[in-house]
């Protein structure tokens, strides 16, 4: 477990049990060193609890890097609540998980993820005051797919040299949440949808609302198109994918586009502006923290559509360096971390 720490950096890694209702979760936090760890909780099915514990520990070190571009004052956190095989009381267990938020005080802060809805926000907030995205605050994906949108634009201007998106060819994977709600706002600006899902009828919705093309899943990847939008799974940029790749930018929500940083070389190799992800889908974030913050949803827009520049000053920085985006987001990240660490008298390294 501590060489799991030590390989990603984890500042700590609270495990809770409760008899009572079965309650088995995770909480890995990655560095609070900008402030109170914030990032969502799953609640899914694992294989082993080293499993559970890995992957929170993965999805914490990225929460700290997206929080950390987005210029909030948050380190990275993630939870997860393992699902039990037999049959739970999921009230019970949101509540109960809720004590144990409660018990860190402010040093993590939840909010939805992969499992998890509203309402079990709503549970958690019961017992804990640290938690985010409870029914009466809203969808983070609406916030995720405006920061796409600006993303798809500050990468079609340093690349094309273009103010707006009319005519430009981009093909979706994945009409979720946030694939369908970045297809909506694209088609009102103009541009040419390709579009898959392994859902049939979500596509047929963007055929009829977007007149969307739709192509099978496994040929979005060699569609002809300027860019290549991935909105549905992560680990899609690999080394079977990117050879078919015909689009000059890839900028979309999912999570973990690259399955390995090499292939972030191999993109960049091939001339693929690949914009990191954590970056341009950090708009959910944003708006996590800052509604827990109980910010007017002006601001919270503001520092979407920040997504932007930022993406344009790190694209600039990319040209002048000859480091790709992805490899430089992550060099900056680790050192505005690094950078507010040596300022913090928080270095404990503990595990309760
Ligand atoms: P979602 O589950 O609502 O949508 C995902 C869609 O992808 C589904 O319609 C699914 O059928 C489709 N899909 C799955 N496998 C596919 C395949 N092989 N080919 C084509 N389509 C496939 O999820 P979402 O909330 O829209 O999030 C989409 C991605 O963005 C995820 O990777 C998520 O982690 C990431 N993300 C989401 C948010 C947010 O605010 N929702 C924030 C940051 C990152």
């Amino acid at each position: 477990m501590f060489t799991q720490m030590e390989y990603q950096g984890a500042s700590d890694l609270h495990l809770f049990h409760d008899a009572a209702t079965g309650l088995q979760a995770i909480i890995a936090i990655h560095s609070t060193a900008l402030g109170a760890a914030i990032g969502g909780c799953r609640f899914i099915e694992y294989t082993t609890h080293d499993d559970a514990i890995q992957d929170a520990l993965r999805l914490a070190k990225g929460m700290s890097y997206k929080a950390a571009l987005a210029g909030l004052p948050h380190g990275g956190g993630k939870s997860v609540i393992i699902k039990p095989r037999k049959p739970f009381d999921r009230r019970a267990l949101m509540l109960a998980f809720g004590e144990c938020i409660d018990q860190l005080q402010g040093r993590y802060i939840t909010a939805m993820d992969s499992g998890t809805l509203t309402t079990d926000m709503d549970a958690i907030a019961e017992k804990t005051r640290w938690v985010s995205c409870t029914s009466s605050a809203g969808d983070p994906s609406t916030y995720t797919s405006l920061g796409v949108i600006e993303g798809i634009k500050s990468a079609v201007k340093h690349l094309f040299d273009k103010d707006n998106l009319e005519g430009i060819r981009i093909a979706i994977q994945g009409l979720g949440h946030v694939g369908m709600a970045v297809a909506s706002h694209l088609s009102m600006e103009g541009a040419h949808l390709t579009v898959t899902d392994i859902n049939t009828s979500l596509m047929k919705t963007a055929v009829e609302e977007y007149k969307a093309k739709a192509v099978a899943p496994d040929d979005i990847y060699a569609t002809d198109v300027d860019i290549f939008c991935p909105c549905g799974l992560g680990g899609v940029l690999n080394k079977n994918t990117i050879g078919q790749i015909k689009a000059q930018i890839i900028a979309g929500s999912a999570n973990n586009q690259l399955l390995t940083s090499e292939d972030g070389y191999a993109l960049d190799r091939r001339q693929i502006l690949y914009v990191p992800d954590y970056v341009i889908n950090s708009g959910g974030l944003i708006f996590v923290a800052l509604a827990h913050a109980k910010e007017d949803p002006q601001t919270i827009h503001h520092q979407v559509a920040n997504i932007g520049k930022t993406l344009t000053q790190l694209f600039s920085a990319s040209q002048t360096s000859s480091i790709p985006p992805f490899a430089l987001a992550n060099q900056q990240a680790e050192s505005i971390i690094s950078a507010a660490a040596f300022h913090s008298r928080d270095d404990r390294r503990i595990i309760s």
